[in-house]
């Protein structure tokens, strides 16, 4: 018995040590690649559902691993969240966005708002707000341009302190959507309070529009809801006619998702936004 319990126990720190090792390799990895700039950004249009006119472009990161080629963000934002790391690459993707998107403006292209992922990590650094007005102040865009996504979870945390750093930000132009709307616990005072232009339907509402009459019911509810509160309300993961019909139907104000585009790249975007300044 003794000898099983010491197997065990090896056993047990031998995945352990493994497991600890993998992590240890990935933020090593991690650390190496901000510094070697081997992520990147892809950009997603947003579109309005009456015009059919791209009025923003989210920023989706992505890592170019030099030897497991291109990983997704939900492989490593969790561990750069819990080690730190999403602040130097938080950063990074900010000042890129905002550099990009004025990059577009100049170049004579119907201006666009750029959306930005932030984690909580990132907001609760105590010089966050001093970060935003440098991205900006660096890149030239001006701040109405910009809009910082904050998951509802991030918000709930701490409801007072957020209203408090989004107001200031809000101030100098900013504007805040909440993401993954539908998936935490909002408050409906909470919600009252917050200085948010748009709340993103969560896609796990979306994906079975067609065949879920409570998904159904939730999507109407939440644009309703949202549009009360003086809201922009926006379906994200919107891939099928069926989906896009009935949000159409429902009165929501606009849509992201594969029905449009996937995330692509920068030049990409800037051909889609070349036919729209044509139109
Ligand atoms: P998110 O902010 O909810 O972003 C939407 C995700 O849904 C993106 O995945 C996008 O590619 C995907 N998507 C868009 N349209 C469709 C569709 O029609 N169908 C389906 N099935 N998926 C669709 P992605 O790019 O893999 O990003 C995953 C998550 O990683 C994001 O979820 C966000 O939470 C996080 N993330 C990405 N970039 C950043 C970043 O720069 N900073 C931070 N903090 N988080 C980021
Ligand atoms: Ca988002
Ligand atoms: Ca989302
Ligand atoms: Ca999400």
């Amino acid at each position: 018995a003794k000898e099983a319990g010491r197997d065990g126990f090896q056993f047990y720190t031998a995945e352990m040590n493994t497991k600890v090792h993998e992590r240890l390799a990935l933020q090593e990895a991690m650390r190496h690649g901000i510094a070697h700039c081997e992520f990147y950004l892809l950009y997603q249009p947003q579109v309005d559902l009456q015009t059919g006119r791209i009025f923003a472009v989210e920023a989706l990161v992505r890592w170019k691993h030099p030897t497991q080629g291109v990983i997704s963000p939900v492989h490593f934002i969790p561990l750069a969240e819990e080690t730190g790391l999403i602040v130097p690459l938080g950063d990074w993707v900010l000042n890129e966005a905002c550099r990009q998107n004025k990059a577009w403006q100049d170049a004579g292209l119907s201006p666009v708002n750029v959306s930005v992922n932030v984690s909580g990590r990132q907001f609760h650094e105590k010089n966050w707000i001093c970060r935003v007005t440098r991205a900006l102040r660096e890149s030239g865009m001006e701040a109405r341009y910009l809009e910082l996504e904050l998951t509802e979870s991030l918000l709930m945390r701490n409801v007072d302190q957020a209203i408090a750093t989004m107001k200031e930000l809000q101030a100098l132009g900013v504007h805040f959507a909440i993401d993954d709307f539908g998936t935490g616990y909002s408050s409906l005072s909470a919600l009252k309070n917050l200085p948010v232009a748009r709340l993103k339907i969560d896609q796990s509402f979306i994906r079975n529009l067609a065949r879920d009459e409570n998904d159904r019911g939730i999507a109407a509810a939440v644009i309703s809801l949202g549009q009360r509160l003086n809201m922009r309300v926006i379906a994200e993961g919107v891939e099928t006619d069926e989906q896009f019909a009935f949000l159409h139907d429902n009165h929501c104000d606009e849509i992201q998702g594969y029905h449009f585009s996937r995330p692509i790249k920068s030049k990409a975007i800037e051909d889609l936004l070349r036919s729209q300044t044509a139109m």
